[in-house]
């Protein structure tokens, strides 16, 4: 009889150990699956998104938004001159500033807004919730906050400035919205760079 007793209690243990043991893997095993895909979404050496990333979350805000009637407002980004940069100081002094120019962007916009690296030395922002005219005001403070702050490396202090493509939802339908910002930002380049462009021409 207390020989039966402590083979239950034996049986006890190791069932309850087998199951702690099970539940600690199945959350490593979460932990691991969320890390994962977080690194798949990330770009590798700005830490922002990559543009798969962005536009598997830009389509889902975007659709609810539209059948909402919230306006929103998508912003081409890309670095000025960035060749001679490259040229000038190195490709390792070329990626420095293109990370701190991703810093500087994502500091002038909310936390809920988008921001990714397109790739190269370009980036694509989605505010939310924003008219046009208040997204020319966030793509100015962005321009300023670039030109105004040279990124400061162990030798060099790189001057940089960037051309900016607006567009805004309802003023451009959905599905012409990413080519108009794209296309304004080719604009902004054209009149001179370190400048915004948020012209409405149908594309
Ligand atoms: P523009 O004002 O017309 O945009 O001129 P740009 O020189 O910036 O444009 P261009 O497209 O001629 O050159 C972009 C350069 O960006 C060329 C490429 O070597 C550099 N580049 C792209 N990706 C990276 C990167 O990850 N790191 C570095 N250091 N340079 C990059
Ligand atoms: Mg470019
Ligand atoms: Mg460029």
């Amino acid at each position: 009889m207390f020989d039966r007793t402590i083979h239950m209690g034996v049986a006890n243990i190791v069932i309850e150990t087998v199951l702690i043991v099970s539940i600690v893997c199945n959350i490593l095993l979460a932990a691991g699956f969320i890390w994962k895909s977080k690194e798949a979404s990330r770009d590798h050496l700005t830490q922002l998104k990559n543009y798969k990333a962005f536009l598997r979350e830009f389509y889902k805000y975007a659709r609810n938004a539209a059948k909402k009637e919230i306006p929103f407002a998508v912003l081409f980004v890309d670095i000025d001159h960035f060749k001679n940069i490259n040229d000038q100081y190195s490709h390792l002094s070329g990626d420095e500033a293109i990370k701190a120019v991703g810093q500087r962007l994502r500091s002038e916009i909310k936390s809920t807004d988008l921001i990714a690296r397109y790739g190269g030395e370009e980036f694509i922002v989605c505010l939310k919730h924003c008219t046009l005219s208040e997204a020319e005001n966030v793509a100015n403070r962005m321009l300023r906050v670039v030109s105004d702050n040279p990124v400061n490396l162990e030798k060099n202090s790189i001057q940089l400035t960037v051309s900016i493509g607006v567009a805004g939802y309802p003023d451009m339908p959905l599905e012409r919205l990413l080519r108009t910002a794209d296309k304004n930002m080719y604009e902004a380049k054209r009149r001179g760079r370190n400048r915004v462009h948020a012209g409405n021409v149908y594309v």
